[in-house]
């Protein structure tokens, strides 16, 4: 594995950063990890996404017919780097671009890849993801959520929830149970449905932080024309996972990047206490603390370079993806709450306090940080698949 750019990769690398420089968005708040949702960051980050898609920086590896760039994924991976490096904000159509996406190029029909792409990346529909239900999340092949055929149309009941961004959305990745009869696994079918049509309800569900970044929705007979299921009717599960393996892999180096960033945001935090002597740590185990952090980051790094180097050979997101998941969401919790201790009594403060520390961005990125490890799958769920799909173990029960 030959880490370092070639002549032509150092080239394209610096052209973005120059470009990225130049055109960093201003005035968004520091949510870290987190979706955006008030009214003034979803108007700065759909003009921010239009600015990197008019400059062609957006679907680089996507091919030129469906408005991507036709690049290699080794540029796609420069550029998100190059983004992490300069801390851009994600473009506000995040799900559409990591999971439908990549989803409708595996899976879609010709149609769907020139009906949906384009619109993608130009950010002019917003993509959510309706997989989990009130009693399916982690056992996601359980879902109730029915659609029966009547002529050309689906006939869509049933409820999701925790559908991030389902309130901005303008189209939906929807798995619903066409076969109650066949096993779990093979009854599901993926449709493609929009948010707008009629019988569609969506209401936000409040975080601890305050925000509403994800929703429950309901669906009463909403009407799905047939063609747009994805992939083979009943057939919807091998669509779902490969949205799941992408959620998982594709922004692997720029999460690493955006990670040694919050890395030497806090390295800085304890380099702050020990100067104002406002710690009751003593500086030794900070600093251990802290190379123990950065040990950490760096084998993130090394296992995202791993996995990137298979997918550039051709391969497809597979279980692997678990780990970095693993690695990166507990990882950013212990960090969180390394921020707290070092802030001593001050940890109490939070946002919109005079005194708080880094206007309480730490309180804020502890408190969103508890949904890492349920997000995109539990850490209990990701531990099983790489206790069974990579190290061959027996199922547990
Ligand atoms: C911030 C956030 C954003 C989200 N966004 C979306 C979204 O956009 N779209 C979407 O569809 N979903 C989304 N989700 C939902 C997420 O995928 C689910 O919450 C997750 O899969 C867990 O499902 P659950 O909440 O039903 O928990 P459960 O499945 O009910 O799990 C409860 C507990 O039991 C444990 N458990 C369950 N089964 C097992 C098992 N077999 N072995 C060991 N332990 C087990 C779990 O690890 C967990 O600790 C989001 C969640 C969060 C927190």
């Amino acid at each position: 594995m030959d880490l370092s750019d070639t002549r032509e990769e150092a080239a394209f690398r610096l052209k973005a950063r120059k470009w990225l420089e130049e055109n960093l968005p201003q005035g968004v708040a520091n949510r870290g990890f987190a979706l955006a949702i008030d009214e003034q960051t979803v108007r700065v980050l759909t003009e921010w996404q239009r600015r990197l898609w008019e400059a062609g920086y957006l679907g680089l590896s996507w091919p030129k017919e469906y408005g991507g760039q036709g690049a290699s994924m080794i540029e796609s991976a420069i550029f998100n780097e190059e983004m992490a490096r300069v801390r851009a904000p994600a473009p506000l159509n995040e799900l559409g671009l990591s999971m439908g996406g990549p989803t409708i190029l595996e899976h879609g029909t010709e149609e769907q890849k020139r009906r949906y792409l384009p619109k993608i990346l130009s950010c002019e529909e917003i993509w959510c993801q309706g997989f989990s239900e009130p009693v399916s999340g982690s056992d996601l092949a359980g879902l109730g959520t029915r659609a029966t055929l009547d002529g050309d149309h689906f006939i869509v009941n049933g409820q999701k929830v925790w559908t991030s961004l389902g309130h901005l959305s303008d189209w939906c990745m929807l798995l619903v149970r066409t076969d109650a009869d066949a096993p779990k696994h093979r009854g599901i079918s993926y449709l493609l449905v929009d948010m707008h049509s009629p019988g569609v309800t969506v209401r936000p569900l409040r975080q601890m932080t305050g925000e509403a970044e994800f929703n429950e929705m309901f669906f009463d007979d909403v009407r799905v024309p047939r063609e747009n299921l994805l992939g083979p009717l009943n057939g919807g599960w091998g669509v779902a996972l490969t949205t799941l393996m992408n959620e998982r892999a594709t922004l692997a180096l720029a999460t690493v990047m955006r990670f040694r960033n919050v890395f030497d945001d806090l390295a800085e935090l304890g380099r702050q206490v020990i100067r104002e002597g406002t710690c009751t740590l003593a500086p030794r185990v900070i600093r251990q603390t802290l190379a123990q952090f950065y040990v950490e980051v760096e084998s993130m790094k090394y296992l995202a370079y791993r996995n990137f180097s298979k997918l550039t050979r051709g391969g497809t997101p597979g279980p692997e993806g678990s780990i970095s998941k693993l690695l990166w969401s507990e990882l950013n919790q212990r960090m969180n709450e390394f921020a707290m201790v070092l802030q001593g009594p001050r940890a109490a403060l939070a946002e919109g306090s005079n005194y708080s520390v880094d206007d309480g961005r730490w309180q804020y990125a502890l408190l969103r940080s508890r949904g890492n490890t349920i997000e995109e799958g539990t850490s209990e769920i990701q531990r099983s698949i790489i206790a069974e799909r990579l190290l061959r173990l027996p199922k547990g029960y």
